[in-house]
């Protein structure tokens, strides 16, 4: 039972990794937790519930990892997909604080296994979790509730008082009653506000309703705006975020993991003009899939097709929905609504470009176009065999990159500066201090679980002294 008549050392709000592992880190530390989730328990984890592995650098092979993944690598890899656009000193402690988080969230009841297969060639990088991220959060609430973190659920927080950077309470209504939280710290685990779609559109126009959200609709950034809104600094650019190309078919939010698409690599990628558009082989997928969403973003209509043959329809995993199919590819155009003539031609120049080559999806290959732009840089082949595939895909949004600023103890940061007196913050809601732009797979979970575990410990540290 919460007791809103006491006053908690630490308040979290959120349900996901990041609120996970900060009360755990708080109640450890021995501080009292009450965690206030705005979902039901069915669905309680926002986005962390879809998850499925979480990108850890450690100095050798593990029982499921197949080989070391320095902390320097890690870094120069953070570097690459952002283009520089992070904060070194923070990114640099997210990367050493998580060969400890390998083993620290095991501690907590979650358990590895290897990576699967096709083309996300992650086996040496990234840890996956038993079961996937509803398996991996159960583990985390089980022992939240073991070491007496009290937890609401369908408590969604609607107001926060904070007076001169320090929080005092939040409100929120339960059951229909008025209620107010009170607490010697904030640990703000609320996610980002992808599932907000009127607050895309400030950035995005138009263009925003035509966004499928992969994950929770209760991420709609509501403790983002209201932290802001009272003097937080901001980080990140607000059109920045994680966006992949998902099935055009999937439901507007929480499609999940099974929506989304791996064949880019395989085929090639038209738009409603029946017009290629990018290189769909600039480098290996686990790198690049998370830019596709903005690129489909980019087109008419947010709207584009990956065109593929029977040649490799099984070369990659499959998905919810099963792709359209035609005998050719004048036949496959008609019931994509594209322009057959068009789509013939983009095709038959695409095959001419091929150049031969040894196909191998695991490494940049040789197989490449010559004399096209854009050109396919790496696992071109021809599209010549019957039956043709397509997949209608949109921009499928996973989390977005505005957030609070923070420092080394996840402390947030005051416009001007100054740390905050006792409000602290990670996951989603500040993963704009490391990126600034791109993703590579599983650095989210790394985000949330690095800073959560720091701003637990912390905000316990600051409520105990
Ligand atoms: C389909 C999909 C697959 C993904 N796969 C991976 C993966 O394999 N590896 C990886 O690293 N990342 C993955 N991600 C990204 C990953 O889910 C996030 O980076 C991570 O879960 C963020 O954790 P978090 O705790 O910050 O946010 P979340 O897990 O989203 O939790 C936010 C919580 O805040 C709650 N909340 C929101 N507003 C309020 C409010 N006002 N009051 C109270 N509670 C509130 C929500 O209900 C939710 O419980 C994936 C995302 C999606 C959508």
């Amino acid at each position: 039972m919460v007791d809103f008549d006491r006053k908690y050392d630490v308040l979290v709000i959120g349900g996901g990794n990041a609120a996970l592992c900060a009360a755990i880190g708080a109640r450890r530390a021995g501080a009292s937790v009450l965690v206030l989730e705005g979902a039901p328990k069915f669905y309680r984890g926002g986005n962390t519930r879809h998850t499925r592995n979480m990108r850890c650098a450690h100095d050798a092979a593990t029982d499921i990892l197949t080989g070391p993944y320095p902390e320097e690598e890690f870094w120069e890899d953070l570097l690459r997909v952002t283009g520089g656009q992070t904060d070194e000193e923070l990114a640099r402690l997210m990367i050493r604080e998580s060969k400890e988080i390998l083993n620290w969230i095991v501690e907590q009841g979650v358990r590895w296994q290897p990576s699967l297969g096709g083309t996300l060639s992650l086996g040496r990088t990234n840890s996956f979790f038993l079961g996937g991220g509803r398996a991996m959060l159960n583990a985390l609430y089980v022992t939240a509730e073991a070491l007496g973190v009290d937890i609401l659920y369908d408590a969604e927080v609607n107001k926060l008082d904070i007076a001169d950077g320090m929080f005092l309470s939040a409100s929120l209504k339960h059951n229909g009653e008025h209620l107010t939280a009170r607490a010697a710290t904030l640990v703000a685990a609320a996610g980002g506000f992808e599932a907000n779609i009127e607050w895309l559109r400030e950035y995005w126009g138009e263009a925003a309703n035509n966004f499928l959200i992969r994950g929770t609709p209760y991420n709609r950034g509501s403790i983002l705006k209201m932290l802001l809104d009272k003097g937080v600094e901001a980080v990140g650019d607000p059109t920045q975020c994680h966006a992949v190309a998902i099935d055009a078919r999937a439901p507007k939010f929480d499609g999940g993991i099974i929506t989304r698409l791996d064949c880019v690599v395989f085929g090639i990628v038209v738009n409603k003009n029946a017009q290629r558009f990018y290189d769909e082989g600039e480098d290996i997928w686990p790198k690049r899939y998370a830019i596709w969403g903005r690129l489909v973003a980019g087109q008419p209509d947010q709207i584009a097709y990956i065109i593929f043959d029977k040649s490799v329809l099984t070369s990659f995993m499959p998905s919810l929905f099963p792709p359209i199919q035609a005998d050719t590819i004048s036949e496959l155009a008609g019931k994509l609504e594209l322009d057959p003539v068009t789509l013939q031609k983009t095709v038959a120049e695409f095959n001419t470009a091929v150049r031969p080559g040894t196909f191998d999806h695991t490494i940049l290959d040789d197989c490449r176009t010559d004399g096209i732009t854009p050109p396919k840089s790496h696992w071109a082949r021809r599209i010549e065999t019957p039956p043709y595939f397509a997949y209608p895909v949109r921009p499928g949004i996973t989390f977005t990159y505005l957030g609070t600023r923070v420092n080394k103890q996840a402390r947030m940061l005051m416009q001007g500066g100054k740390p905050s007196a006792n409000m602290f913050a990670a996951g989603e809601i500040m993963a704009g201090n490391v990126l600034g732009k791109g993703y590579a797979a599983g650095i989210g979970m790394t985000i949330g679980s690095v800073f959560g575990r720091i701003a637990g410990r912390e905000a316990a540290k600051h409520a105990r002294n």
